[in-house]
């Protein structure tokens, strides 16, 4: 076996797979490596949406996605801690993707982590150089203060190095990639925490993908969506900060939400699949140094979830296309130098950045339980916005309006 690669990737979940999938269009040698054997489950939404779509559209995986078991989506809703709430219908704009440029249908999916991340995995396997599962990585090799390898453990425990001049740390919101170069932080400002529980028989469950902000977890927010057979993903989850400060128990707060007004008669037939599950999220509420001498960080393991809406697997996809754009080019002038790296963090935030921004303006408003009260209100009552919000979901109209003090005070006049 030839053990020469260009890049090692650690982690095959979204921003792994993809990577392994970017990489083969660009001819490079990738060895890709995880701890699980797929199918595995991930604690998650399993909400896919716009970037997601446009990035699977790109690699040519959407049809096979569409074939998966789980549920179009075809609508947001957003509930205030009042209890009204907006249904935006996603097809009256079509969404523009900021990186690859495509316009497309604004439909989203709710698919099982288990069944996506082991489609695109499989995807991945035969087009990587090697993959292997089941694999620990457990240390970074270096030389000359440069990342050159991984050290770890195959699956019969017998320990393993490979080498390459690139690594990438695809391994999630623990990652030892980060760890070991240190760059992992958990900043509790800038870190959720959240419950899923998969359920069946939630009455009233549509083509649509319900966020409930809710009172227990201000400004974090109470989710159901939907699944294939009547069944759905639910969950709960709020900054850390808030929930230290709170002493909040997310286990008592999700049994608190589905027992009360409006969700306790939708719950009232409902059964828990399993016992909920925690997970975190590290959110890119603030800029973190994502690459180094002969790394870098993509996906959870570079921090990158969205600070308001919680989805990450859209920005993991967005990194992996865009750190393969740097390693290629890393490669080919061979400097796999953190001056040279320093492009792939510059790109992404170049793609990603204005959203993040207003993302985390939005996390922090969400604090304003008056003002969430308002804005959802008004937009149930009033198509116009209630468009307004599709367009800027769908990048058809700015999304800076919804920081700007104006429009709130506006809205109080509509
Ligand atoms: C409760 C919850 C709800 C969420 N809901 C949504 C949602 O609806 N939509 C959305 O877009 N995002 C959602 N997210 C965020 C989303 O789950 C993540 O952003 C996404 O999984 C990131 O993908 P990733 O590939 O970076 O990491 P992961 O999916 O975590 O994959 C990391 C991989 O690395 C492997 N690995 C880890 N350590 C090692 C090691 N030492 N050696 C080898 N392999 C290793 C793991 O086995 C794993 O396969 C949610 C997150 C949570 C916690």
């Amino acid at each position: 076996m030839d053990d020469s690669y260009d890049l090692i990737i650690v982690g095959g979940g979204p921003a792994g797979a993809t990577t392994a999938l970017y990489a083969a269009r660009r001819g490079l040698k990738a060895l890709l490596l995880d701890k699980a054997r797929f199918p595995r489950d991930k604690i998650c939404g399993d909400a896919l949406s716009g970037k997601s779509v446009s990035i699977l559209h790109e690699l040519d995986l959407l049809e096979g996605v569409r074939q998966l078991p789980g549920a179009l989506v075809r609508a947001v809703t957003f509930g205030n801690p009042a209890g009204a709430e907006v249904r935006i219908e996603l097809s009256r704009h079509d969404h523009r993707d900021l990186l690859t440029g495509k316009v497309l249908p604004m439909e989203g999916f709710v698919i099982r982590r288990q069944v996506f991340d082991r489609f695109l995995f499989e995807e991945a396997r035969p087009r990587a150089t090697r993959c292997l599962e089941g694999f620990v990585v457990k240390d970074l090799l270096s030389e000359g203060g440069r990342i050159c390898g991984v050290r770890g453990q195959d699956r019969e425990g017998v320990e393993r190095e490979f080498r390459a001049p690139l690594v990438l740390g695809c391994d999630g919101f623990n990652s030892i990639v980060a760890r070991k170069t240190r760059l992992y932080e958990h900043d509790p400002r800038h870190w959720v925490v959240a419950l899923r529980c998969y359920y069946e028989n939630v009455s009233d469950l549509k083509d649509q993908i319900e966020l409930h902000f809710v009172d227990e977890v201000l400004p974090g927010y109470f989710w159901v969506f939907p699944l294939e057979n009547g069944t759905a993903n639910v969950g709960i989850g709020m900054l850390h900060e808030g929930l230290k400060e709170r002493g909040v128990d997310l286990r008592q707060a999700l049994q608190a939400v589905i027992s009360r007004p409006p969700f306790a008669r939708r719950f009232a037939q409902a059964r828990p699949l399993e016992e909920p599950a925690g997970w975190n999220l590290p959110v890119a509420s603030k800029q973190r140094r994502i690459h180094g001498e002969g790394f870098m960080l993509l996906g959870d393991a570079a921090g990158l979830i969205d600070p308001f809406t919680g989805e990450g697997i859209g920005n993991a996809l967005y990194s992996a296309r865009l750190a393969v754009e740097t390693a290629a080019a890393a490669l080919k002038a061979g400097d796999t130098s953190a001056a040279f790296l320093r492009r792939y963090e510059e790109r992404l935030w170049e793609a990603l950045g204005a959203e993040l921004r207003i993302s985390t303006r939005l996390q922090q408003l969400g604090r304003y339980r008056p003002l969430l009260n308002m804005v959802i209100r008004k937009a149930a009552r009033d198509p116009q916005l209630a468009d307004l919000i599709c367009g800027m979901i769908a990048n058809a109209f700015p999304k800076k309006a919804l920081t700007n003090p104006l429009f709130y005070l506006k809205l109080l006049f509509r």
